[in-house]
């Protein structure tokens, strides 16, 4: 299998003056300049000393040249690096020390941040959005390409944390080229692909679903530094294909500019990271015709899932169906175990979701006894979601198995009852959380955002009596609390963790 460099090569040369990045203000960036780019990139990271295996960490906006960067470490056989723009000193200690790479490249006015680091034999090199910074400066570019082998590290792409401390996911080249090819086999992505990034690109989503898809297809990127729905909504007439979190659909539902018109010439829709409110997929359709195609994927494992791209009412539940996350792409197994024997359940049950492929991830950095913790005997790696398949055998996420609430020994899934407080029409959203009982160990506990804060007297109390007639005494929440927003990260995941232990003392 080509490695993704090899792909965004071939790409190069063939259409050397075709406009990879076109960015707000009018500057285009081509395949060629990326690749002159990487390569005086790569010339100025050899001579810090990267040979192949070694870490290349990066912490800086979004631009064009932390792609070349992303080209670059992949050329000379490096572990790229990518992190959180939003980590500050004690979590970059955390990244840095775990990982120990040879290079950090950071923001220009973040370098006296680091300087202290060069004492460890790490080197500092900067990197701006206005094409400066020390990384861009070497005399001669740096041609030769190391032979990767399919199952050497390409990346260690660190989990999103929603759950605990983040852990760096190795991945291969293989684990990143068998991916991106099925997604553009599946999604049908090719050169005359017109994409609205607007995803940060330290995350799976960003960066080896959207980035890798368009180097290696030859497409081309509107490059945009964060979500503005304006500025996307400028875009969407002239562009194929948006991927974007549900908060991208929430947010440009809101704008009235927002019209089957303005997005006629698109032809995908692309949803994942955390759940798309299946309102949100409806009123979408609606007002723009689009079924907005929802995935599931992630860091560890890359996209395992995917709703139909050909949609195809005869072929029996060919369509995309709000609330699932599809079947899985080609290659990829996904199988639903009991969460206590780990033998498969019967189709409907709700379960934990195992995925095995040449997608799947080899291994947490070095953290042995957590991935020999994560994986079957048989190579399945378990994920830690919670979920079931349907009678057309796509999946439906209900949860995260951290997530889970045990209440006097019954198991509720938080999403069960979230979907019955998200009917009643003053609802805009809610989470459902398990918070210390001293009865029950853990009971339930919803937080509840309103459509109109101004409108929320005696909803705690309506949502009382709607959901004592609709589910069962154990599942429903013994306290609600109306808040504004949800805690989100972003990506746009909810922070039920943070939402927990903000609530932990209600019933103590
Ligand atoms: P951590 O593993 O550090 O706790 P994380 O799991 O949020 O963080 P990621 O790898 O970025 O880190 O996210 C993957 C998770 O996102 C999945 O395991 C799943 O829970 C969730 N997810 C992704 N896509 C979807 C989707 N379409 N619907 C529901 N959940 C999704
Ligand atoms: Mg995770």
């Amino acid at each position: 299998e080509r490695t993704i460099h090899q792909a965004f090569l071939d790409q190069a040369q063939r259409r050397p003056d075709k406009i990879l990045f076109d960015l707000p203000g009018g500057r285009k960036v081509t395949y060629d300049q990326t690749l002159q780019t990487s390569q005086r990139i790569a010339a100025k990271l050899v001579g810090d000393g990267v040979r192949p295996g070694d870490r290349v960490a990066m912490q800086v906006e979004k631009s064009p040249e932390a792609v070349a960067l992303y080209l670059a470490t992949l050329q000379i056989g490096g572990i790229f690096l990518p992190l959180n723009t939003a980590y500050t000193g004690a979590e970059m200690d955390y990244f840095v020390d775990d990982a120990a790479p040879k290079v950090l490249v950071c923001d220009p006015s973040a370098a006296a941040q680091h300087t202290h680091r060069s004492s460890t034999g790490l080197m500092v090199e900067t990197l701006g959005t206005e094409q400066d910074g020390t990384l861009l400066q070497a005399d001669a570019p740096h041609a030769e390409v190391h032979p990767a082998q399919p199952d050497e590290p390409a990346s260690i792409l660190y989990t999103s944390g929603t759950t605990g401390r983040s852990k760096g996911a190795v991945l291969t080249h293989r684990n990143l080229a068998s991916n991106c090819r099925a997604l553009l086999e599946t999604w049908q992505y090719t050169s005359e692909d017109r994409l609205i990034h607007a995803l940060p690109i330290f995350h799976i989503h960003g960066l080896f679903v959207a980035v890798n898809m368009t180097l290696t297809a030859g497409a081309s990127m509107y490059w945009l530094s964060t979500f503005d729905a304006d500025a996307i909504l400028d875009l969407l007439p002239q562009s194929t294909v948006l991927m974007g979190v549900p908060t991208f659909y929430t947010r440009l539902l809101k704008s009235d500019r927002l019209t089957r018109e303005v997005c006629s010439g698109v032809r995908l829709f692309v949803s994942g990271s955390a759940p798309l409110l299946a309102a949100d997929h409806e009123t979408f359709a609606e007002r723009t015709g689009h079924s907005i195609l929802e995935r599931y994927g992630m860091t560890e494992t890359g996209m395992n899932t995917t709703n139909p791209y050909v949609e195809d009412p005869d072929a029996g539940g060919g369509l995309r169906k709000p609330g699932t996350v599809g079947r899985p792409f080609p290659g990829v197994e996904v199988r639903v175990v009991s969460r206590e024997g780990g033998e498969e359940v019967p189709q409907g049950e709700v379960g934990i979701v195992e995925v095995r492929g040449p997608n799947v991830f080899s291994g947490y950095w070095q953290m042995p006894e957590k991935t020999a913790e994560e994986f079957r005997e048989d190579g399945f790696f378990i994920t830690g979601d919670l979920g079931r398949i349907d009678e057309d055998g796509y999946l439906c996420i209900v949860g995260r198995d951290k997530d889970l609430i045990i209440s006097g020994g019954y198991n509720v899934y938080p999403k069960e009852v979230e979907e019955v407080i998200d009917d009643h029409p003053a609802v805009l959203e809610s989470a459902v959380v398990g918070v210390p009982h001293p009865d029950f160990g853990e009971t339930v506990l919803a937080a509840v955002v309103p459509r109109d804060a101004s409108d929320s007297e005696g909803l705690a109390e309506e949502l009382g009596t709607l959901v004592g007639e609709r589910l069962a005494r154990f599942k429903q929440p013994r306290a609600y609390r109306i808040i504004e927003a949800l805690p989100r990260n972003v990506m746009g995941k909810v922070q039920k963790a943070q939402l927990r232990k903000q609530y932990a003392e209600t019933f103590a």
